[in-house]
């Protein structure tokens, strides 16, 4: 088989299993919820608190990488159930891509590491509204699991002036929700895509799945795309 071949065919086994990737995908979500909800109970007996609350954003200016049946997820819960935020998201999101085509490979170019461009001199999270995630009950996984122990203040960029330079203390949690993800991994791979390949920023999913581009991957704007 071709590579091309195998694109059409990744392309169309995507669309066709849709529907099961987004139940699998939130079944994904609660079970992850209900480890983060013991690992922080047991590790706050140990003295090791989140600091971590609602209002609290800093983290949300990460590189936030996700496979596509998260941010289908998303897309579907916003359509179903918030379609009234799609509007102004669609906005964010445009503002995310000009940076992202504009400033981010400048600064990459310029010997900054790709995740401290995002989170020292990128946008918010597109789906941050009000420092609180408008997305919250189909946030992507990492979302779920990133919590701190150390000062809030810790998290704020170096350049801000209320950022206080000690470090971040990550709580361990991700590990121990890994083997739910990866049940995620093998479904899709059950259903003959490719689970890396499906691997984006939340952003570019989000832009893609609510067609306000095609490719957003792409460095530069595809010359036919004229919505
Ligand atoms: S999806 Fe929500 S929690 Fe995750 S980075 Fe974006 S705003 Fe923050």
């Amino acid at each position: 088989m071709t590579r091309k071949q195998q694109r059409i065919g990744d392309k169309l086994a995507t669309q066709h299993h849709a529907a099961a990737r987004r139940g699998f995908a939130l079944k994904v979500f609660e079970e992850v919820d209900a480890v983060v909800d013991r690992e922080l109970t047991m590790l706050s007996a140990k003295g090791r608190r989140s600091t971590c609350a609602k209002g609290c954003s800093h983290c949300c200016r990460q590189e936030t990488y996700v496979p596509r049946a998260e941010a289908e997820a998303a897309v579907e819960w916003l359509q179903r159930a918030a379609p009234h935020l799609i509007a102004d998201l669609e906005v964010r999101l445009r503002a995310w891509l000009t940076w992202y085509r504009s400033e981010y490979p400048g600064l990459v170019a310029g010997g900054i590491a790709r995740r401290d461009a995002f989170s020292a001199h990128g946008p918010q999270c597109p789906a941050l509204v009000d420092d609180a995630c408008s997305i919250y009950p189909v946030r992507p996984v990492f979302c779920r699991t990133y919590h701190v122990s150390s000062p809030a203040d810790a998290c704020r960029p170096a350049a801000d002036p209320a950022h206080l330079d000690v470090p971040v203390e990550v709580l361990a949690i991700a590990a121990k929700t890994t083997p739910i993800a990866s049940t995620l991994r093998a479904f899709i791979q059950s259903q003959g895509s490719d689970f890396k390949g499906s691997v984006h920023l939340l952003a570019e999913w989000l832009i893609h799945l609510l067609e306000i581009e095609p490719e957003p991957w792409r460095t530069s704007p595809p010359p036919s795309w004229t919505r």
